[in-house]
């Protein structure tokens, strides 16, 4: 291997500059070029592609977002897309690609690899929603951007005694409302792993809160179960007590990375410049048990992840 590209793509996250910015430093302390593919897979076949130094990556380890640009790629899922995609990379001398981002994007490296392109995935999303890590870039921004609004909501929402809906990120995985819903003494929290919403439950609990003399309720609410707005209206028509919905959107995918989301991009981002290097293909970064990891790709999005039991009981009791 002697020229190694990097694109990001899928939703970006806070932390994937880290992780550019790793890939590119530990790749030319490797001896290797590199170049940086905008917009990714799109980029790619649209051959926006540059040089990269040590430079090109200043002054962004603190910066939301990414660089190099995000896109989603219809063309790109077809066979001709990834043909045409191996064929840009040898005309660029690209010989190795590493790609930020989520499952989506794994399948995309996926076929790369098949098409004779070395590929190492790290996984790039807020939503940390990749089965085969415990930890995902941007994951920790995102929760303590959630935090603080829900925080914020609290303040407001307990001097005039209201009820809170606050909507989070997360089509399919709650996480991030898990985790907030913890961090934040949600009064109740909606999961779309766990769909067992009942409505009335919900207002009874308001109901019971309010005789206790509590002056708020917070409702964590995962993008996945929606609906927030009209929740909200339905609960202040059963309860008479003033009800508001939050989403919070596209805020939690924004801002400067946390230190953690820093540091863990830029181990990522160093591990997989260096199993580039060392030829591997078809791979992912992963964090497991305390370590960094990789997998086959295959191997990866064959994986199963289950939001922890222990620590839903524990938001529903807490
Ligand atoms: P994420 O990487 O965050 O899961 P997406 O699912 O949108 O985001 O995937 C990002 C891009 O990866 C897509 O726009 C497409 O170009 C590429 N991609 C997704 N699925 C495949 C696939 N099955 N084969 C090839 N490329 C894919």
């Amino acid at each position: 291997i002697k020229t190694i590209g990097v694109l990001t793509s899928g939703g970006d996250a806070p932390g994937m500059n880290a992780a550019i910015r790793a890939v590119v430093r530990k790749s030319l302390a490797n001896g290797l070029k590199v170049k940086g593919i905008k917009k990714g897979y799109m980029g790619l076949l649209n051959e926006e592609i540059e040089d990269m130094d040590r430079r090109s990556v200043s002054d962004i380890i603190q910066r939301g977002g990414t660089i190099l640009g995000t896109a989603r790629c219809m063309e790109f899922t077809t066979p001709e897309g990834q043909a045409k995609g191996a064929e840009i990379c040898r005309k660029h001398g690209i010989d190795g690609i590493v790609v930020i981002g989520g499952d989506g994007s794994y399948r995309g490296a996926q076929k790369l690899s098949q098409q004779g392109i070395n590929t190492v995935g790290i996984p790039g999303t807020i939503d940390l929603d990749i089965s085969c890590t415990d930890y995902t870039i941007g994951f920790d921004t995102a929760i303590n951007t959630a935090m603080s609004a829900i925080d914020k909501i609290r303040d407001t929402s307990s001097s005039h005694e209201r009820v809170s809906v606050v909507e989070v990120m997360g089509r399919h995985a709650g996480y991030i409302a898990l985790w907030c819903s913890i961090a934040n003494g949600a009064d109740d929290i909606l999961l779309p792993e766990k769909y067992d919403y009942n409505e009335q439950r919900i207002i009874d609990n308001i109901i019971d809160n309010r005789k206790k003399g509590k002056t708020h309720h917070i409702i964590v609410n995962a993008e996945g179960i929606g609906h927030s707005t009209s929740m909200a209206r339905r609960i202040e028509a059963a309860t008479g007590l003033e009800t508001r919905a939050t989403i919070l959107g596209y805020m939690q995918r924004g801002g400067s990375p946390t230190c953690k989301d820093r540091v863990y991009a830029s181990m990522m981002g160093c591990y997989a410049a260096d199993i580039l290097a060392a030829g591997k293909t078809n791979r992912v970064v992963g964090y497991r048990n305390g370590q960094f990891v990789d997998y086959d790709i295959d191997e990866a999005l064959a994986m199963k992840k289950n939001i922890n039991e222990y620590m839903y009981e524990i938001a529903r009791i807490l």
